[in-house]
């Protein structure tokens, strides 16, 4: 990245400073506090909770299990749903999901913390890698999952429960996909994504292949010959252009690729940050990366939306998070150009009042992805297209996440899907217990 730009410096907040910025957004519950948070559950009958959630975890029930303290059949009851349950408590939207259905929201406008109970249950069982899940007897089938993100993982552990063989080939240097390189570091601190993910493998039967991607080390064809069953789960890898005039002056940079050296740092203020920042875009990258810059010490962050609050895929809780954390959002503004020489100065947006300018010593793009497209494969809008199955217009391909057609961009329906493609590959090979 580019460091010779005025007022674009690393150590422009000093490491403690940046260390205290990212610590956990939302601190874990004491025993007493999940006790008291778990007291407020009515258990309802047919919970509108868990049909709100994605995986349809047995809340409830795993609610249950925290008043008589019983934190291991908790974690059961949630991770045989979403094996991803740790991170989905730490990441997932609750507040226009599981949270957003409580019936407690109508008597007391709180809903229960299920997000936070959710992690009070999980943490201890993953953390200390208490098996809960024995394998099937071994089917002799092996199934080649490529991508090693959430969708990817979930699959591969439950075709691995069912007794199938599976070999992952992902493209990164490690596994987890955006929950490794994506998402906002301050939601899943002290590395929380590799536990999960070594708690995952810690079933057996999954070979691992980092650096080897699909279309480039290895072709569809030659899995779709070498092993009983296909799963993609590739996500959106390629940040998409805006296609205005500038884009292409330093300093312009697409927040996705910003947002994974930043995961990756060893030290965050060795992170070359501006003063004033712009940020394109509505959805949760955009968000990340403008609360990220000022946690990383930008004075001035400027989000900027062409449409409305209401159409933004942040929710409204992210919003407000990111308007706290000091960014002001700006909605209705399309960019018309980003101005500059050779370095960026400022972006010129056009609203129903007429043009205005910004002016910023950095800007990110953060206008969503596309998936590279892959030989064979039906797409729509760069999304593949699949069955209720998860299943593709390729005979034993199957796919799922945010890669496919559906997909709603959370970790939480990547599990989902990934959890359903297993399934039906079960089923599609003779399997018994498709559970
Ligand atoms: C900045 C950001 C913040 C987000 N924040 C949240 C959040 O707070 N809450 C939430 O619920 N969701 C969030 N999301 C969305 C969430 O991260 C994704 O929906 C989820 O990770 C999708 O999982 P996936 O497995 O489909 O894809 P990914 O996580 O993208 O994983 C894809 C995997 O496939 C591999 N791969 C790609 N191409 C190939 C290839 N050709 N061959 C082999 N391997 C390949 C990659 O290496 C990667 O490991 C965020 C996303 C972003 C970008
Ligand atoms: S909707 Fe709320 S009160 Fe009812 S079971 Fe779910 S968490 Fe408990």
């Amino acid at each position: 990245m580019d460091m010779e730009q005025p007022d674009v410096r690393d150590h422009r907040l000093s490491r403690d400073e940046i260390e205290a910025n990212f610590s956990d957004l939302h601190a874990p519950l004491s025993r007493s506090e999940a006790l008291i948070a778990a007291d407020r559950c009515y258990f309802c009958f047919d919970a509108p909770c868990t049909t709100a959630c994605p995986t349809g975890i047995d809340i409830p029930g795993f609610i249950q299990k925290i008043r008589s303290d019983n934190i291991r059949g908790s974690a059961k009851t949630i991770l045989s749903e979403n094996i991803m349950g740790g991170m989905c408590a730490r990441v997932c939207p609750t507040e226009v999901l599981c949270e957003e259905a409580c019936v407690r929201n109508t008597h007391e406008e709180k809903p229960v913390e299920i997000g936070l109970l959710q992690r009070y249950a999980t943490d201890p069982v993953i953390d200390a890698g208490t098996s809960l899940f024995p394998r099937a007897p071994a089917t002799g089938r092996k199934i080649a999952v490529v991508g090693g993100g959430p969708a990817g993982l979930s699959c591969a552990h439950r075709l691995a429960v069912l007794g199938h063989e599976v070999v992952i080939f992902n493209r990164d240097d490690k596994l987890g996909g955006l929950n490794e390189y994506g998402i906002a570091a301050y939601k899943t601190v002290n590395d929380f994504a590799q536990t999960e993910v070594d708690y995952i493998l810690s079933i057996g039967g999954i070979e691992v292949r980092n650096h080897c991607a699909l279309g480039e080390d290895v072709s569809l064809d030659e899995l779709r010959n070498e092993y009983d069953a296909v799963f993609l789960g590739i996500g959106l890898s390629k940040a998409n252009e805006i296609g205005i005039e500038g884009e292409d002056r330093r300093g312009v940079i697409n927040a996705i690729e910003y947002i994974a050296k930043l995961r990756q740092a060893e030290d965050k203020s060795t992170l070359p940050m501006g003063g004033t920042v712009v940020v394109i875009g509505g959805g949760m990258t955009a968000i990340d990366m403008a609360v990220q810059s000022r946690l990383l010490g930008a004075k001035q962050v400027h989000m900027v939306y062409r449409r409305g609050p209401e159409d933004m895929s942040a929710s409204a809780f992210e919003q407000a998070l990111a308007q706290t954390s000091g960014v002001t959002i700006h909605h209705r503004a399309p960019p018309n150009r980003i101005l500059g020489d050779d370095f960026v100065t400022g972006v010129e947006f056009e609203d129903e009042s007429g043009k205005f300018v910004l002016y910023a010593d950095m800007v990110f793009k953060a206008i969503g992805q596309h998936t590279d497209g892959i030989e064979g494969l039906t797409l729509e809008h760069g999304r593949i297209i699949v069955n209720a199955g998860r299943m593709t217009s390729l005979e034993g391909v199957w796919a799922g996440g945010d890669c496919v057609v559906g997909g709603d961009d959370l970790t939480v329906s990547a599990v989902q899907h990934g959890k359903l493609a297993a399934i039906d590959i079960d089923r599609h090979l003779g399997g018994t217990q498709n559970g």
